[in-house]
């Protein structure tokens, strides 16, 4: 694992979501405290599709101190059934997308609070049609691995 860093400049010296936190750009808040804001996607899936965002310029799931991740993760528990009845919404899916691998476009971490009703084409293909089912040996082998690198974490660095 590796260690939470202290907020960086975006590397590519330029950040859209740390333009918005700072007034610079047209948002649309609907929550904010002294280290999370919330706003309105530009390009929702659905009307009402927030960002839980953190104030601080963290890029990647790693990158986020635990008590920032878990104050994060608070704000959005706390908005998703206001949210979901707001947007007239049935559901909701909870999205990170943490590095450019898993399709994270904005190098600036956040939560995606994704309002769902029926039909709406939306679709987090899971479990994914181009997977193959690994045997349980394998399964097991993958949990093994996993706890004992949370039992000895110098381990996951090897
Ligand atoms: P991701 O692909 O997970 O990094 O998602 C980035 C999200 O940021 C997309 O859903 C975009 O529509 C959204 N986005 C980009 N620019 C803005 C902006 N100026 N205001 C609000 N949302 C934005
Ligand atoms: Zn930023």
């Amino acid at each position: 694992m590796h260690a939470p860093t202290a907020p960086t400049l975006p590397s590519t010296g330029h950040c859209i979501f740390c333009d918005l936190i700072r007034g610079a750009a047209e948002v649309s808040i609907c929550y904010e405290d002294a280290t999370a804001i919330a706003f309105l996607d530009i390009q929702p899936v659905n009307p009402g599709h927030v960002l839980v965002v953190p104030r601080e310029h963290y890029e990647t799931l790693q990158d986020i101190p635990g008590d920032v991740g878990l104050h994060l993760y608070q704000v959005a528990t706390r908005l998703i059934p206001v949210v979901q009845t707001a947007a007239g919404a049935s559901d909701m899916n909870i999205v990170v997308n943490s590095g450019h691998a898993a399709g994270q476009n904005v190098m600036h971490y956040h939560i995606h609070l994704i309002p769902r009703r029926d039909g709406d084409g939306f679709d987090v293909p899971l479990p994914f049609p181009g997977s193959e089912m690994p045997n349980r040996q394998q399964l097991d082998a993958m949990a093994a691995r996993v706890g004992s690198m949370l039992r000895d974490p110098l381990a996951s660095h090897r």
